[in-house]
């Protein structure tokens, strides 16, 4: 009983300084896993149907975190260049992040939560609509410590280095698929199913907003319960680029870096955001 009391003030007093600080919750957005968005073409920033497919989705967690308590929530247009949204067209009470991100994708400000939005599953996943890992055209693999991975992992990781959970994504089926597969607790909302790369069996925009909207506000009661997800030791991210994509002549000079071969390269760090830094996709 002395021994556990001390523990249990300190548990309370972590738990009472949680509850003050103010939830702030990043969205990260991206395209191919927008309800609607199933051609190529769609993908360009300066689609107009997409545009607005996108903001409705983003909008709709806005709302949802906000409901369910959310006090500030930031989104980071992550699609074609930082050039798919729009401050005209973003929640009015939500905050634009514009632009390329810094290796730690600014998540050393330490997020309530981060969210993914819109988000599509890694390369050569079947049926994954558009499926591809960072660059359709540029990567044709890319494996953590051997295990093939796309943005869902890496990001979450990230988010983990800085002990911030993914409590939501919203995408296609795939999407949610290998979400599901390394946090399972995470919110989920499929909003589309892929038949195949370019086919893809949609909810309306309206019903896709609705869903998202009812599931960032499910989401805000996940916080504290879902524990950030940590990839422990040594890591390696390996980079297997496109049969045009030739490793620059120097690229073997990089920092923790080692040539596999022509197209592929490995970067290597004592843990996950040392090799990340290394590699650094922004
Ligand atoms: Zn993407």
């Amino acid at each position: 009983m002395t021994k556990r009391a001390p523990l249990l003030l300190l548990f309370l007093a972590a738990q009472t300084l949680s509850a003050q600080q103010p939830k702030r919750i990043f969205i990260i957005s991206d395209a191919e896993g927008v309800a609607g968005v199933c051609r190529q073409a769609q993908t360009d920033p300066n689609d107009a149907d997409m545009r607005a497919l996108l903001a409705g989705e983003v909008n709709a967690a806005v709302d949802g975190f906000l409901a369910g308590g959310a006090d500030e929530v930031i989104v980071w247009d992550g699609h074609g260049g930082s050039a798919s949204l729009s401050a005209v067209t973003i929640h009015p009470k939500a905050k634009l992040l514009m632009g390329g991100l810094p290796a730690t994708m600014t998540l050393d400000r330490h997020y309530a939560a981060v969210a993914f939005v819109g988000q599509h599953s890694m390369a050569n996943v079947r049926n994954g609509i558009m499926a591809h890992s960072y660059s359709s055209l540029g990567i044709q693999n890319m494996l953590l410590n051997g295990k093939p991975v796309g943005e869902i992992e890496t990001r979450t990781a990230l988010a983990g280095v800085f002990g911030t959970p993914v409590i939501l994504l919203t995408g296609d089926q795939a999407a949610v698929d290998e979400m599901r597969a390394i946090q399972p607790a995470t919110e989920l909302a499929t909003v589309k199913e892929g038949i195949g790369r370019y086919t893809c069996l949609t909810l309306s925009a309206q019903a896709a907003r609705d869903l998202i909207r009812e599931s960032a506000r499910k989401a805000m009661a996940k916080i504290g319960s879902i524990r950030p997800y940590r990839i422990d030791g040594p890591v390696s991210i390996q980079i297997e680029h496109t049969t045009r994509n030739s490793l620059k002549i120097d690229a073997g000079y990089a920092a923790g870096a080692t040539v596999i071969d022509d197209r592929t390269i490995q970067f290597a760090g004592k843990d996950f955001l040392e090799a990340w830094i290394h590699y650094c996709p922004y």
